[in-house]
């Protein structure tokens, strides 16, 4: 028995405390985690001692996360808007039934009138939201049922699903000996813990960590190799370092004509369009010599990995940046083998609710992404949505829920988030704070935070995992669970028969029906994780040609190069706004989520933009003064910190604070800045992602 576990132990014991396996969920890494609850409190809590998933251990977010489950801010009771769209929200307080026959009438006139196309669902990736998609796609008819990936990692998951047909791969750091991560900053962003720990872990046994990116961030500063890159130009870079490796006959043959769909095409692509190590040197900042030995290391050191996440993406060019960059791991033959990108396998989770065939009705329209534009898009394109309610474009939206998700906070370009929630005719927000997003809606239901409701979840460990989030103290005030939200809904209109459960472990029970532990094993041990496997390339891949696609035909049905190709950014600056604006997170918080969390604001109470010493010298910018960050669309005033490991010519914002987040929320109102009304609206065209780093700015001192 290990130390940790005898220290719980003796916790539960003098404190007379329950110990309740959970997992967190302050981020999407729901780190397992016991919690110790005593007369209807969380009295400790620490990561689960037996899970693969964080190895008993948990970050500061997740230390601090037990404030939820007492913050007098938080949402208790429903609330409906008093007065017009547009006007600073004043609601009033209405009972759950009232709120669910409000939204269950309001549902069928927009269905009557417009089609059930007309409502959409945008939410974060819960499992929960399931039911949701029950309710609004199987019963009620409408194919708009999305989640906030654009506003995410969009542009790499949209070039996983493309070469390999996985949406989430995960990264086995362990066994790797060179890591090249392009504009993935994850020891600093705090999350998957196990993968920094397997990264440190792996640097200390020989592995090269190579990181591309303009930002000498806190992985760059682990890093044996730091490589300054100019924003935006992650794509040519990874070409030229597939040329580079495909000119030199480093490739590896074998796996490239067995298993990648198009090979000798791509060769000739990247010839023909002169995808040299010399053409990319000026588009990059990176010599040509350097490019070339990158490109020599990364192939001959085996196993290698190219990795990604968020911040090649986030520009116009972001799709096919991650595709290059995924195009390394394929043409080197370093895909899901100990120590590369890890194509990993799901747990046999069921679906919580049955509908019957004869009670479904289906969508009338295409979904809007495909009626959009955006056949390829992996989520909604969310920068269009606006375009559809404010517009009818592609055709009318006049309902939307938003469930833990903050559009009028995150998506660029707030102005047209605000003017659009002016149009819709119900807007519906399920959260845990009177958020900005809540604010402008109709109806405002509060939910449960993780701890006070349970989940089933998909782990995100190397191997199959499911991890369970088990309700450990009472909700504030009247908030319930989604399920519980959605069957209120559902018996309003009439289809209260599919949602028949009393309580969660009856749904729970079904979800498990195929895993191989029982809903109480779960419960009592808080995960199950079955066995790795690596090498599933040979077995075909669920992707249109069953191989890796370095060449896609979807892409080139939907009128684009079935090649990654390199095109510059939409944005590029100027005389007048001389500089890049680029974004990096806080260790300290989740984006959007953690700012009304006292503990973590201690430690970290406002963001700030990076400014490179050289570029501070030559506006006048003194470290740690305020200064104005202007765009041609708005300015912001904010904390400006003089560093030295940034590329010149770019700033970064380090983001997730600002304009009275959490407008109710009195310990984040009014502290630092929010930089997303200094973009306008651009959207990648390919994958419909925000694209948050395209925008310049200039700087003075305020
Ligand atoms: S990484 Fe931190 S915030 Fe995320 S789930 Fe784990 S403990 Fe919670």
């Amino acid at each position: 028995m290990s130390s940790a576990v005898n220290l719980g132990s003796r916790l539960a014991e003098i404190k007379g405390a329950e110990v309740i396996k959970s997992f967190c969920y302050t981020c999407p890494w729901q780190c397992p985690t016991e919690v110790f609850v005593r007369d209807d409190k969380i009295v400790y809590h620490k990561g689960n001692p037996e899970s693969p998933n964080n190895i008993g251990s948990r970050c500061a977010k997740g230390m601090a996360s037990w404030h939820v489950t007492r913050d007098p801010d938080r949402l208790k009771y429903p609330m409906l808007r008093t007065n017009a769209k547009g006007e600073p929200g004043q609601f009033k307080r209405v009972s759950w039934d009232e709120a669910f026959a409000f939204i269950a009438e309001k549902l069928k006139s927009i269905a009557d009138e417009y089609g059930p196309e007309a409502v959409a669902l945008t939410c974060h990736h819960d499992p929960n939201t399931q039911f949701y998609r029950h309710l609004l796609g199987e019963l009620y008819g409408s194919p708009n049922l999305y989640a906030h990936t654009s506003g995410c990692e969009q542009d790499r998951r949209s070039a996983c699903l493309t070469l390999f047909g996985h949406v989430f791969p995960m990264h086995d750091f362990a066994n790797s000996k060179y890591v090249m991560l392009w504009g993935m900053n994850n020891l600093g962003a705090n999350q998957g813990l196990w993968e920094s720990r397997a990264l440190i872990e792996a640097q200390k046994k020989g592995c090269k960590l190579v990181v591309v990116d303009p930002n000498f961030t806190e992985t760059a500063q682990k890093a044996d190799e730091w490589i300054p890159i100019q924003p935006g130009t992650d794509g040519a870079l990874a070409l030229a370092m597939c040329h580079s490796i495909i000119s030199e006959r480093l490739y590896d043959a074998d796996f490239a004509n067995s298993y990648c769909n198009g090979f000798d095409g791509f060769r000739a692509h990247l010839h023909d369009n002169g995808y040299t190590p010399e053409w990319a040197a000026s588009i990059c900042g990176i010599d040509a010599d350097t490019i070339k030995r990158l490109a020599r290391e990364f192939a001959t050191t085996k196993p290698a990995m190219s990795a990604i996440f968020k911040g090649s993406g986030y520009y116009t060019n972001g799709a096919d940046a991650g595709r290059a960059c995924y195009a390394l791991n394929a043409i080197c033959g370093e895909v899901d083998k100990p120590g590369n990108l890890h194509l990993k396998d799901w747990a046999p989770l069921g679906l919580p609710v049955v509908i019957p065939d004869e009670a479904k009705r289906a969508p009338a329209k295409d979904a809007l992404h495909a009626a959009m534009g955006y056949p390829l898009a992996p989520d909604l394109p969310n920068s269009k949505l606006p375009d559809a309610v404010i517009d009818g474009n592609p055709y009318p939206v006049k309902g939307l829920l938003v469930h833990a998700t903050n559009p009028v906070m995150s998506d660029p370009n707030r102005d047209r988030v605000l003017e659009m929630f002016k149009h819709l005719d119900l807007a519906i927000a399920c959260e845990l704070y009177m958020s900005e997003t809540a604010l402008e809606c109709d109806i405002v239901l509060p939910e449960t935070s993780f701890y006070e409701q349970a989940e089933i979840r998909q782990g995100m460990w190397l191997g199959p995992e499911v991890v369970l989030c088990q309700p450990v103290v009472s909700p504030v005030g009247e908030s319930k669970a989604p399920y519980e939200i959605t069957k209120g809904i559902a018996e309003k209109m009439g289809w209260g028969e599919y949602f028949p459960y009393e309580k969660w472990e009856d749904w729970g029970e079904i979800m498990m029906e195929n895993v191989p532990m029982s809903l109480d094993e779960l419960k009592s041990k808080g995960f199950w994780a079955g066995e790795i496997r690596y090498n599933r390339v040979p077995d075909g891949l669920p992707t249109p040609s069953g191989k890796i696609e370095l060449h896609s035909s979807s892409y080139e049905d939907a009128g684009f190069n079935g090649y990654p190709e390199y095109t510059e950014r939409s944005v590029v600056p100027d005389e007048e706004f001389p500089l890049q604006l680029t974004h990096s997170k806080l260790s300290m918080h989740c984006n959007i989520v953690t700012q009304n969390n006292p503990y973590l604001m201690e430690v970290c109470g406002e963001n700030w933009v990076e400014i490179n010493s050289r570029d501070a010298a030559l506006y006048g910018i003194v470290d740690d003064s305020m200064v104005i960050l202007e765009s041609p669309k708005d300015q912001i005033e904010i904390k400006a910190k003089v560093v030295e490991g940034l590329v010149p010519g770019c700033v970064s914002v380090r983001h997730g604070h600002g304009f009275g987040h959490w407008a109710m929320g009195s310990t984040a109102k009014g502290r630092g800045a929010h930089s997303n009304n200094l973009m306008d609206t651009h959207t990648n065209p390919i994958t419909g992602a925000n694209c948050y780093n395209e925008c310049k700015v200039r700087i003075r001192a305020a």
